[in-house]
């Protein structure tokens, strides 16, 4: 008798998708607070024909001059592109020492950049029977691009830390939504650590500063068992660090 041969991993609930690497010009069309510690910075130009972002997990390289005239490049996600105006918007979590926060609080309509990618897309299916997203202030326009994404009424649970409390009001509302807001990422850690997961496979989404975030992998795989499959944590900047990006799990 012949042995089957089985697949290395299971088949997941996510799906990679390349895409063609393209860098272009683009131009400041809007600028708009949302709340005190975020700003949506919404950019145009014909060279976004062809925008293409497939997941709330995808992000762009951002590419910009700083104060001293040097080009630099950071990641952000792609919030909302839309198709018929070809408008990418963006949003920045302002803080203080950095170039892009600092670019993005001085930015005036007209104000020239640069948009590469994204060059990928990792696609988290959205037919599971509940989600969990968690994360920081520069995860937050990626769990609303999700929250308005999700099926109406799938059961999703956001665990947010912020500096401003009254930034999750830049979260879309909707139903089935159970949003609480954390003061530090050790709350965030701690209320990770203390929920009742729901039966079944639902998928968990994370991201936010790298030693938060490897906590928080760590409670998720190790104290609750969960899944690799069904588990994505990346670390979308690490203190103390320039441009920093790692996924973890
Ligand atoms: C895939 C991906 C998607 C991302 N999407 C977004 C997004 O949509 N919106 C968003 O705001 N950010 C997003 N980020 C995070 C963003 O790229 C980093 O925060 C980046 O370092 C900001 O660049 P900067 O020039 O402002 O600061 P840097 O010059 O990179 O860093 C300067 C200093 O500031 C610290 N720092 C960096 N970010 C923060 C922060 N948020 N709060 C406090 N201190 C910080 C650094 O540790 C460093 O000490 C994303 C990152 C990744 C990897």
């Amino acid at each position: 008798m012949s042995n089957p041969i089985l697949p290395l991993h299971p088949p997941g609930p996510t799906r990679r998708v390349r895409h063609e690497l393209l860098r272009r010009d683009v131009q400041v069309r809007h600028v708009r607070p949302l709340g005190s510690g975020l700003l949506a910075v919404t950019f145009g130009g014909p060279a976004l024909a062809g925008f293409v972002s497939l997941s709330f997990d995808d992000h762009v390289k951002f590419f910009f001059t700083d104060a001293d005239g040097r080009e630099q490049r950071r990641d952000y996600t792609p919030r909302h592109f839309d198709t018929d105006r070809q408008e990418l918007t963006l949003v920045f979590a302002l803080h203080d020492g950095g170039a892009a926060s600092a670019w993005a609080q001085g930015a005036q309509v007209g104000d020239t950049a640069e948009i590469g990618g994204p060059r990928g897309s990792i696609i988290i299916a959205d037919d599971l029977p509940w989600y969990l997203l968690a994360g920081d202030a520069t995860a937050l326009p990626a769990i609303a691009r999700r929250l308005e994404e999700l099926p109406a009424g799938t059961p999703t649970t956001v665990l947010l830390h912020t500096p401003h409390e009254q930034d999750h009001k830049a979260l879309p509302e909707r139903p089935g939504l159970n949003l609480r807001w954390l003061p530090s990422g050790e709350a965030l850690c701690d209320a990770v650590r203390n929920l009742d997961l729901p039966a079944g496979d639902g998928f968990i989404w994370c991201a936010g500063e790298a030693a938060c975030m490897a906590r928080l992998r760590d409670i998720l795989l190790l104290e609750h068992g969960r899944p690799r499959s069904h588990v994505k944590v990346s670390a979308y900047w690490k203190a103390g660090a320039t441009d920093f990006h790692e996924d973890l799990a």
